[in-house]
C-alpha cells in the first residue's frame, strides 16, 4: 500500500487535545507519525494540507442505507458512497429496514454486504425489538455479539412502558447505548408536521413537541436504577432540549444528538406543501432551533447525526400528507454543521470535530477499534476539510442514490477534500477557483 506524508495541516484531534500545525504520515493503513517537518524519504506521495483541517475521520452514528429491502432508494454501495463524499468514514446504519434487523444472520449479513460493497465502513444498530413491533425484545445479548453497535426501533419508539424497561434492562447488561426514536405515537396519529401556525394554514395534522418530550421524561424515569446508556437520537424540541440537559446534571447516562436540518430550518420550510422539509421528527419553530444550538453550544447535546434518509423522487412527489418522512444528509452535513454552529460562534473547529469524531464513536463504542481519533499506530481514518471553499448544493452532484433535499441550490462553504480509510484515500478533491475537480 502507497505511503502518503500529508504536511502543514490543521491537526485537530480532540480525543488527544491535539490541535496545531503539523505533518501526518500514513503507511501499512495506520498512521505512522505525527510531526513537524516529517521526512520524505520513501515517501510514495506528498499531499499538501496548508490551510486545510485534518481530522480523524467523521463518524455518523444515524443513517439509513435501506438494505435490504429499499434498495431502490439507496445501498450499501451507495449510501457509502455518499459518506464518502461528505468527509464520513463511518456510518452506522439504522434497522428499519425489510426486514428489520434483529437477528444475529441479519447483523452479519450487513457486515459482509458491506465488506463487498461498500467504500467506508458500516456497523449496524439492531433492533431493539423483534421485527421492530414494539412488542417483544429481540435477542439483544446474541444481537451484540454479532457485532451491533448499539439498540434502537428508529422509526418508531417505544410505546411500551414495561416492554422500554426490559430492553432497557436487557442493552445495559451488554454495555451497548440503546437510541431512542422519542415518539409517543398516540400523540402524532395523522400528524404530518410541526403543529403551529403553518400546519394549522395549511390543514396539515399537526404533530406537537410534547409527542417527544414526554417519551424522554418516562424513559430517563425508567432508566434510573437501570443505568442503561440512554441516547435521544434527532432532539427537535426546545423543551427536550431542557430535560435532557436536566438529566445529565443529575448525572444520568443520557446523551443526545442533533441533525443539520433541525439545527437551521423551521417549520416554515414546509410551505407551499414542500415535501422535501417532511422529516420526523418535524422542523420547528425558531425557538426550537435556537434551544438546539445552545444544547450544542453547552454541552447537552455532544453528538451530530444527520438522520440519512434517502426517498425516490415519486414518493416525494405524493400530496404531503402521503409523502414519506426523511431527507438525506451526508452529502451536505459538513457545511451545514458549520453554518448553523461555526459561523454563528456557538462552537470552536475542535469542538466541532469532537461532535463527529469522538463522541459517536464513545457512543456507539466505536473508540475502542482506534476509531474517532489520530493516533501513532492506530488506523489511517483522516478527513480533510477546506473550510474556506465555496460550492452549492446541487442535485446532479450527489453521489447517493436518492435527490430528497430541501437544501438544493444553498450556496455553502467548507468541505472534505481528502478522505482516507485504513490508509487508502477514497476521496480527492483538487480545490479551484473555479470549483472543483475530482482527483485523478
Ligand atoms: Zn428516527
Amino acid at each position: 500500500m502507497a505511503s502518503v506524508l500529508l504536511t502543514g495541516g490543521r491537526v485537530i484531534d480532540p480525543a488527544s487535545g491535539t490541535d496545531k500545525v503539523a505533518d501526518i504520515a500514513i503507511r501499512d493503513g495506520c498512521i505512522a507519525a505525527i510531526g513537524k517537518n516529517l521526512s520524505r524519504s520513501g515517501v510514495d506521495r506528498v499531499i499538501t494540507a496548508t490551510d486545510q483541517v485534518i481530522a480523524p475521520g467523521l463518524i455518523d452514528p444515524h443513517v439509513h442505507l435501506r438494505e435490504p429491502g429499499g434498495e431502490h432508494k439507496e445501498t450499501l454501495a451507495t449510501g457509502s458512497a455518499a459518506a464518502v463524499a461528505g468527509g464520513f468514514t463511518t456510518v452506522c446504519c439504522m434497522p428499519n429496514t425489510t426486514p428489520a434487523l434483529d437477528s444475529p444472520e441479519l447483523v452479519e449479513f450487513i457486515a459482509s454486504r458491506a465488506a463487498k460493497t461498500a467504500s467506508c465502513r458500516v456497523f449496524t444498530v439492531a433492533a431493539a425489538t423483534k421485527g421492530r413491533k414494539g412488542e417483544e425484545p429481540a435477542e439483544i445479548e446474541l444481537l451484540a455479539r454479532a457485532g451491533s453497535v448499539g439498540f434502537s426501533d428508529d422509526g418508531d419508539g417505544i410505546a411500551s412502558a414495561g416492554v422500554m424497561s426490559r430492553v432497557l434492562s436487557m442493552v445495559g447488561l451488554t454495555g451497548r447505548a440503546f437510541m431512542q426514536h422519542c415518539q409517543e405515537p398516540t400523540l402524532t396519529r395523522g400528524a404530518a408536521m410541526h403543529a403551529g401556525d403553518v400546519s394549522l394554514r395549511l390543514g396539515l395534522g399537526g404533530w406537537p413537541r410534547v409527542a417527544e418530550e414526554v417519551m424522554i421524561e418516562r424513559d430517563i424515569r425508567l432508566n434510573r436504577g437501570i443505568g442503561c446508556r440512554y441516547h435521544v437520537q434527532h432532539i427537535s424540541s426546545a423543551g427536550s432540549v431542557e430535560i435532557v440537559r436536566r438529566a445529565r446534571a443529575e448525572g444520568q447516562p443520557v446523551t443526545a444528538e442533533a441533525a443539520p436540518h433541525h439545527l437551521l430550518l423551521t417549520h416554515e420550510a414546509c410551505d407551499h406543501y414542500n415535501t422535501m422539509a417532511k422529516v420526523n421528527p418535524p422542523l420547528r419553530e425558531a425557538v426550537d432551533v435556537e434551544a438546539v444550538r445552545q444544547g450544542v453550544a453547552d454541552g447537552t447535546i455532544t453528538v451530530l447525526a444527520t438522520d440519512h434518509a434517502p426517498h425516490c423522487a415519486d414518493e416525494k412527489a405524493l400530496p404531503f400528507e402521503e409523502a414519506p418522512f426523511g431527507l438525506i444528509g451526508l452529502e451536505t452535513a459538513l457545511p451545514l454543521y458549520t453554518e448553523a454552529l461555526i459561523e454563528t460562534g456557538l462552537i470552536s473547529w475542535p469542538r466541532l470535530i469532537a461532535l463527529l469524531t469522538v463522541e459517536p464513536a464513545k457512543l456507539c463504542g466505536l473508540d475502542v477499534l482506534g476509531l474517532g481519533s489520530i493516533r501513532v499506530g492506530g488506523p489511517a481514518d483522516l478527513t480533510v476539510i477546506d473550510p474556506a471553499v465555496d460550492w452549492t448544493i446541487r442535485a446532479e452532484d450527489l453521489k447517493g442514490r436518492s435527490r430528497n433535499t430541501p437544501f438544493l441550490g444553498r450556496k455553502v462553504r467548507g468541505r472534505a477534500v481528502a478522505v482516507f480509510i485504513n490508509g487508502r484515500q477514497v476521496l480527492g478533491f483538487t480545490p479551484r477557483s473555479d470549483g472543483l475537480t475530482d482527483h485523478p
